[in-house]
């Protein structure tokens, strides 16, 4: 059984933070006053300049960071009473995609995918049969023996796609996943992600190029400041209903 399929938070929201504060050790304080609830299968955007918390927001939700202030509920757990042994089970529910794609370079793209599965004893005949699959999916089949060195940069970003979600996770997270792309290239690994959200995940992406928010309006925009929420775009269509 994965744990955190168990429950969903209050309100059935997949994430929540509660007025959340983060202040690093060295006194910056990089999330003010954070509320922000996530559905299930929402597909968000997190935009703002350079230092304005997004990576310290997704950071937070995967467990890296705990709040200095305020509650964060992921998947129906409170991160704040997760004890240290629980974050790798919070973890298998969550994928995460970097822009520098953080693959190992000595290992093959299949066994960089694999890395997640090898963790939990599956069997190496399963393990196989789930990585092609998943391979297949991201467009790198017959790809899966290369190491990182030998594919292109959208090549290695599709492994850390496949790698994200080889787990089928309820979460994916993604920190400006295009950086190192070119426009198109970027708007690529973009549309996967989206595929992968309209196959149940939520997913949240952090970014500072509005360009590629632009080619996404269905999805939901929330705009950080100064470690604060200036805008979100779901409190404009709730504006909309109410009015
Ligand atoms: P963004 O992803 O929007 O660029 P970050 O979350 O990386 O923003 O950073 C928010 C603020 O917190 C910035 O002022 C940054 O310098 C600071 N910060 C980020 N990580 C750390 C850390 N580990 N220690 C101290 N300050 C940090």
């Amino acid at each position: 059984m994965k744990p955190l399929e168990q429950g969903l938070s209050r309100d059935s929201s997949v994430v929540v933070f509660d007025d959340v504060d983060k202040r690093y050790g060295d006194g910056t304080a990089a999330l003010r006053g954070v509320g922000l609830s996530l559905s299930p299968a929402e597909f968000c955007f997190i935009t703002g300049p350079s230092g304005a918390g997004k990576s310290t927001l997704l950071r937070m939700i995967y467990a890296a960071e705990r709040a200095t202030a305020g509650v964060v509920h992921v998947a129906g757990h409170d991160l704040a009473r997760l004890k240290p042994r629980s974050i790798p089970f919070l973890r298998r529910n969550i994928g995460v995609v970097f822009q520098d794609f953080k693959l190992l370079p000595s290992r093959t793209a299949a066994a960089n995918v694999a890395i997640g599965l090898e963790v939990q004893g599956i069997s190496p005949r399963r393990i196989r049969s789930r990585v092609r699959q998943v391979l297949a999916q991201v467009g790198l089949a017959g790809r899966g023996h290369l190491k990182p060195g030998s594919l292109s940069g959208g090549e290695q970003q599709r492994v850390a796609v496949a790698r994200a979600i080889i787990n089928e996770p309820a979460i994916v997270l993604a920190d400006e996943p295009t950086g190192n792309l070119d426009a198109d290239l970027g708007y690529e690994i973009m549309e996967l992600l989206e595929r992968v959200n309209r196959r149940g995940a939520t997913l949240v992406v952090a970014t500072h190029d509005m360009d590629l928010v632009h080619r996404f309006p269905e999805a939901r925009h929330v705009q950080l400041e100064g470690g604060r929420i200036v805008a979100d775009s779901a409190d404009d269509e709730d504006e909309e209903t109410a009015g």
